[in-house]
């Protein structure tokens, strides 16, 4: 008896459910993706416990789970995941933006083009990396990444700033791929400085890795177990540490300034909203060097950046923001020994990533939707419905 009382409140809720969202769907103009590349709840939680002042975790309505898992395995890497989050399809890992037959499959940031958005992409590492490549991409390997550059090529985003200038003209096809944007009626800038300054609508800035983030983890890669991925932007992290390359005097304010640069440019004459992707890509490499110190400084970088974009959400109401991890690295836990307040003791459980499902946090127009338990490949289809 009880259980039926139950089921018909429960059906009198969808119902009632169904009868408000299908009355007013919210005006999602803009999408904001902010993803945090191996940012697992051990990562949020040693910023939570150690910054005094509200972090913008905290200032998110909703929140909801994310369940990471690949098309052939718990535990996903980032093509894979990438893929899951770009477009709504699981695949197995390795492969980026195609489906485990190898079929091309269509991002989120494609379909808001086809809606007659603006779009951009912005992360601090390289710009062929497997999560930002997910989004342009369609490869059966994420280390393809002369071919994943000229994909970018093809992409037809308005902005983009990142790294990674080898895969654009130091290339075994000889060709250079600057010149190839040029041709596509872009701005290549190859310094901060010309980023920062420029009134370009539509312009890719492929800076010195050393520019993009910081890179000063102690440990090296070497520590991964046999068999275990070691994510390329760990080792971009440290080959950038012998590398020459010049240096943002302050490379840990890349991604907010970048960031706010990108919005700039998209909010300025867009009459259909842009859609932004944003990847903080160097949480995971410290996750897999299972190094705290440089895990924690790499989540108050990403703080201050989502700190800025719940304020520029709260100033531009038909915007969503959505953010989230791929997965989870270095299965990250808090001690119970040694403790000192404001200053967490991390522990970790592995080099590699884990299948843990991931926090989603939600803000704007329409976060309402990103509420409760979900999959990976359900996020890119709940911004597909709320934008369509
Ligand atoms: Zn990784």
């Amino acid at each position: 008896m009880k259980r039926n009382i139950l089921f018909s409140a429960s059906m009198l809720a969808l119902a009632f459910m169904t009868a408000c969202t299908s009355a007013r769907k919210p005006e999602v103009e803009n999408v904001i993706y902010l993803i945090g590349d191996g940012m697992g709840f051990g990562a949020v939680t040693s910023l939570l416990v150690s910054e005094d002042s509200l972090t913008g975790f905290e200032y998110a309505p909703i929140v909801g789970l994310s369940e990471t898992c690949s098309a052939n395995n718990y535990v996903t890497d980032s093509p894979a995941g990438g893929t899951a989050l770009a477009t709504g399809t699981r695949t197995n890992n390795g492969y980026l933006g195609v489906d485990p037959e190898g079929n091309q499959l269509t991002s989120i940031l494609r379909k808001a083009q086809e809606m007659g958005k603006k779009t951009g992409i912005v992360v601090n590492t390289t710009l062929t990396e497997a999560t930002p490549g997910a989004f342009y991409a369609g490869v059966t390997s994420r280390y393809r990444v002369f071919d994943i550059a000229k994909q970018f090529t093809e992409s037809g985003v308005d902005v983009a700033v990142g790294a990674g200038l080898d895969h654009f003209i130091n290339r075994p096809d000889s060709l250079d791929l600057t010149a190839t944007l040029i041709e596509k009626g872009y701005d290549v800038y190859l310094s901060w400085e010309n980023v920062l300054n420029t009134a370009s609508d539509k312009f890719v800035g492929i800076l010195p890795l050393g520019d993009v983030h910081r890179s000063k983890s102690d440990n090296n890669t070497a520590g991964a177990a046999e068999g275990q991925e070691v994510c390329l932007a760990a080792k971009l992290a440290a080959a950038a540490e012998d590398g020459n390359a010049t240096h943002l005097s302050e490379p840990t304010v890349y991604l907010e300034k970048a960031t706010a640069k990108a919005l700039d440019v998209l909010s300025r004459n867009s009459k259909n909203g842009y859609f932004l992707m944003i990847e903080s890509a160097v949480i995971d490499g410290y996750g897999h060097n299972n190094d705290p110190e440089g895990l924690i400084e790499e989540m108050q970088e990403f703080n201050r950046t989502l700190l800025q974009l719940v304020e520029y959400v709260n100033a531009h109401p038909k915007t969503l923001l959505v953010v989230t991890a791929d997965h989870e690295t270095g299965g990250v836990g808090l001690d119970y020994f040694g403790y000192e307040a404001g200053k967490p003791r991390l522990n970790f459980s592995t080099h590699g990533h884990t299948g843990t499902v991931v926090p989603v946090f939600a803000y704007g127009a329409g976060a309402e939707a990103f509420a409760g338990v979900m999959k990976n490949t359900d996020l890119p289809k709940k911004i597909e419905g709320l934008i369509r």
